[in-house]
C-alpha cells in the first residue's frame, strides 16, 4: 500500500534541501471527487499531497507546461522540478526523454505504483452509486476502492469503477524514477490489453466508418484532447494555419493563400482529417493515458483511435510506447528484421 505520509515526507525534504524548485502532484480538489493537480513550491505545503484511486491525470502534461513557462521566464534557476508519477505518467516522461524534449537531469521523477488497481472512472463511479455523491475513494486492498459517501464507507471491487485504460494496462507501475512509493505488481488480472479495440475491429469495415462517422460528426472541435495530451506538444499544430506576419502591404491574395491544411469549420471530413492527423502523429508516442477521452466533453471513444495504432507498433515492431529512455523512438529508427511486406 502507498505510504502517503513517505511520499510527502520525500517532498519535504526535496523542497528543504533546495534539491528541486517545485514538486508536481495531486492534492484534494475542492471542486469535486478527483485530485486537482498541484505545484508545490514550499515544504509547509508537502503535506497536501495526496495519491489515491481519484488521482487520475497525467502530470508529464505539466512538465511540458513547465518548459514553455520557463522559455518565457527571465529566472535563470537550474535545479529540476520533481513530479509524481503513475506508470502511464512515467512512459510519458519517458517518451518526452526519448524525444529529448527536455533532459533527463531537469525532472526528479516520484514514482507510485497503482498497487494492482488504477484509478477510479468517475462516471463509472456514479452509476454504481447510484445517484449518491462519492466524498472520497481510496485503495482497499489489491482489488478494491474504500468509497465514502454521506452513508459511509463501502467497498467497491475496482474492476466495476476503474478507468477503461487502467483495466487493459500492462505496466501500473513506473518504468522510470528517481524514487519510489508501492509495490510492483506483476500479477494483475484484468483485461487483456487491446481488448476493447480488438471487439470494435470485429465489425465490417462499413459499421466502423458508421460508427466513426457519428463520433466526427458530435466533435465540437474544442480541442481539449489535444491541450491536455503531454504529446502534442508542437508550437504550432497541423491544425491551425500557419501563422504569418500580415504587414501593411500584405495582399488579399497573400492572406487567401496562407497554408491551412484543416478547415476549421466542424464539418465531417475536416474533422475526420484532424483525429487521422493526430493519431498518426501519436504513433508508437501514445502511452495510452486516457486523458484525452477522459477530458473530452462529449464523451468521444479517442482511446480506440489511439490503442489501434498502439497495437499495431506492439504487434508489427515489438514496440511499447515509453518502456525505455535510452531506445530510439519508433519512428526513427529501423531494424533489418522489420516487417516491410506493407511497403509497395
Ligand atoms: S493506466 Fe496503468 S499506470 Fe496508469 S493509472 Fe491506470 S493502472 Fe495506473
Ligand atoms: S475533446 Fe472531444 S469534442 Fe473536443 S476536439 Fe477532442 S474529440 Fe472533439
Ligand atoms: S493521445 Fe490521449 S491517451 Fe495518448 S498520450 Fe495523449 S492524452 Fe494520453
Amino acid at each position: 500500500m502507498i505510504d502517503v505520509a513517505a511520499l510527502r515526507a520525500h517532498a519535504k525534504s526535496l523542497l528543504e534541501k533546495g534539491t528541486v524548485r517545485a514538486v508536481i502532484g495531486y492534492r484534494k480538489s475542492t471542486a469535486g471527487l478527483l485530485a486537482e493537480p498541484a505545484t508545490i513550491a514550499e515544504a509547509a505545503q508537502a503535506d497536501d499531497l495526496i495519491f489515491d484511486p481519484t488521482c487520475v491525470q497525467n502530470l508529464a502534461l505539466y512538465l511540458v507546461n513547465d518548459k514553455k513557462e520557463r522559455a518565457h521566464s527571465r529566472s535563470d534557476d537550474k535545479r529540476p522540478v520533481a513530479v509524481v508519477a503513475k506508470g502511464c505518467d512515467s512512459r510519458a516522461i519517458t517518451v518526452l526523454l526519448q524525444e529529448k524534449h527536455f533532459p533527463r537531469e531537469s525532472v526528479h521523477v516520484i514514482g507510485v505504483s497503482c498497487e494492482g488497481t488504477g484509478v477510479v472512472d468517475a462516471r463509472k463511479l456514479a452509476k454504481k452509486l447510484d445517484g449518491k455523491k462519492a466524498l472520497s475513494v481510496t485503495f482497499d486492498g489489491a482489488e478494491a476502492f474504500s468509497v465514502m459517501t454521506e452513508d459511509g464507507a463501502q467497498s467497491i471491487p475496482a474492476a466495476l469503477v476503474m478507468a477503461e485504460r487502467c483495466l487493459e494496462c500492462r505496466s501500473a507501475h513506473p518504468t522510470l524514477s528517481d524514487m519510489t512509493f508501492g509495490e510492483a505488481k506483476a500479477d494483475r488480472t484484468l483485461h487483456a490489453p487491446f481488448q476493447a479495440v480488438k471487439a470494435r475491429m470485429k465489425d465490417e469495415q462499413d459499421d466502423r466508418w458508421s460508427f466513426w462517422a457519428r463520433q466526427f460528426d458530435r466533435c465540437l472541435r474544442c480541442y481539449a484532447c489535444r491541450s491536455v495530451c503531454p504529446m502534442c506538444y508542437c508550437e504550432e499544430c497541423v491544425v491551425d494555419s500557419i501563422s504569418f506576419a500580415v504587414l501593411p502591404d500584405t495582399t488579399a491574395d497573400e492572406k487567401a493563400d496562407r497554408i491551412k491544411w484543416i478547415e476549421r469549420s466542424p464539418a465531417r471530413s475536416e474533422t475526420a482529417m484532424y483525429h487521422m492527423v493526430r493519431a498518426i502523429h501519436l504513433a508508437g508516442r501514445c502511452v495510452d493515458c486516457a486523458e484525452c477521452e477522459r477530458v473530452c466533453p462529449v464523451n468521444i471513444p479517442l482511446r480506440l483511435l489511439n490503442t489501434r495504432l498502439e497495437m499495431e507498433a506492439f504487434e508489427t515492431f515489438e514496440y511499447n510506447p515509453g518502456s525505455d529512455m535510452n531506445a530510439p523512438t519508433l519512428t526513427s529508427s529501423f531494424r533489418d528484421t522489420d516487417p516491410n511486406s506493407f511497403i509497395r
